[in-house]
């Protein structure tokens, strides 16, 4: 299967491709997670990216296009994957059309405005390992500190309030458009995000059980 998901930052896209990732056994591929993990490691693209991330702006067209050119192309790729947060924009779209990286389906999962801001608000990521949490849906064993490694759990710089809402900004502007995109060539699918994880993981995989 070769999945796309959409939706707002915040909306889920990343929890519900880890559990299709398991069940379906493919890879997912987070853009965001390949750019944090490079300025962690203070490579070149790194450092270029940050003020981007940091103002909760979209990182240049080329370089998200390059780095997932590089991705899809590994051998763990070959019998699908899963897209998260990549494309963006249309022409990151076009871009991945043209590479000859096919997709079955772009799932959307609508969660309002309002619902995100509140929902983003209490996320938190190990400093260490980047695993994630929520402080009410997806408490830490023990307050602050990650289940995986004991690390200190932090509020990404990108979510702090104002980021959030300029992230919903540009969602809207540049990457709502690629709902139409997909809906054109029959590809659209979309979900309401619920409340609770599982409720929204039954939908998207009732969607996800349509395809095959
Ligand atoms: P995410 O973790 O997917 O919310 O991504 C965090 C940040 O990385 C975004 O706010 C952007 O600055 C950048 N980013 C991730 N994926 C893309 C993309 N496909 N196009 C442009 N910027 C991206």
């Amino acid at each position: 299967m070769k999945l796309i998901l959409l939706g707002a930052p915040g909306a889920g896209k990343g929890t519900q491709a880890e559990i299709i990732s398991e069940q379906y056994g493919i890879p997912t591929i987070s853009t965001g997670n390949i750019i944090r993990a490079a300025l962690k490691n203070g490579t070149e693209m790194g450092l270029k990216a940050k003020s981007y991330i940091d103002a909760g702006e979209l990182v240049p067209d080329e370089v998200v296009i390059g780095i997932i050119k590089e991705r899809l192309s590994e051998p763990d790729c070959q019998n699908g994957y899963i897209l998260d947060g990549f494309p963006r924009t249309i022409p990151q779209a076009e871009a991945l059309d043209n590479m000859g990286f096919a997709i079955d389906a772009a799932l959307s999962i609508e969660v309002p405005d309002d619902e995100i801001v509140k929902r983003m608000s209490g996320r938190r990521v190990c400093e260490k390992c980047g695993a994630s949490y929520h402080t009410a849906y997806k408490k830490p064993e023990k307050d602050g500190v990650c289940n995986l490694c004991g690390g200190d759990l932090v509020i990404r710089k990108d979510d702090e309030p104002e980021t959030v809402k300029n992230r919903l900004h540009v969602y809207h502007e540049q990457t709502e458009p690629l709902k139409a995109y997909y809906q054109n060539c029959g590809k659209l699918f979309t979900v309401q995000g619920q409340e609770e994880v599982a409720d929204t993981t039954r939908l998207v995989l009732a969607e996800l059980e349509k395809l095959i």
